[in-house]
């Protein structure tokens, strides 16, 4: 039941059409490379200008939270901009982050009444998080939502590269 509501899709997030996709931000939530640089690009400025106003209300997005803008220019009405945490060693509480990342991401989702939300593999790229341990953080997360939440019907999970997209199906 509950994996009959997870997608697995290869491709660019920005394209997808979701109630909300959601954006591997940083703490500033004042864009950067990566997943977040393409969102920005392709949302324009109305999703910057919404941070900037989240970021002056209260100082930017601490790593493992989240926060709900507008979609601008994209398919997707809104965005969810969650902050993943850098990798270390793995010794800085860096699963239970990623795991609140997505929690806390699909929460927003299911308080604003949204039925399909997309995610890139947070932390994965310039946050060098270990794929394969990302991505059963990841699944195992929203397996464990989705079976207690009613609202969220689906969740797509966009892989951009080979690698994530490989580990995925593995695990799906
Ligand atoms: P982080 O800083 O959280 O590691 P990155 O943006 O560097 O964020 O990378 C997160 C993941 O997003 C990586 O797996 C990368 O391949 C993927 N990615 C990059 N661009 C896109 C895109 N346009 N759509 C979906 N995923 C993307």
């Amino acid at each position: 039941m509950v994996n009959e509501r997870i997608k697995l899709i290869q491709g660019d997030i920005t394209k997808v059409n979701a109630d909300a996709i959601v954006n591997a931000a940083n703490t500033s939530l004042l864009g950067g490379g990566g997943v977040d640089g393409a969102i920005h690009r392709a949302g324009g400025k109305a999703i910057l200008e919404e941070c900037i106003q989240i970021r002056n209300r209260q100082g930017g997005c601490k790593t493992g939270e989240a926060v709900i803008t507008t979609g601008g220019n994209l398919p997707a009405k809104y965005v969810i901009h969650t902050v993943g945490p850098v990798y270390n060693n793995g010794s800085k509480g860096e699963d239970g982050l990623l795991a609140s990342a997505y929690l806390n991401s699909l929460k927003l989702a299911a308080e604003n009444h949204l039925e399909t939300i997309a995610f890139p593999n947070i932390s994965t790229g310039i946050y060098h998080f270990p794929k394969t341990k990302a991505a059963a953080i990841a699944i195992k997360t929203v397996q464990d939502f989705l079976a207690e939440n009613g609202t969220v019907k689906q969740v797509i999970f966009v892989c951009f590269d080979d690698e994530n997209c490989g580990i995925y199906k593995g695990m799906l």
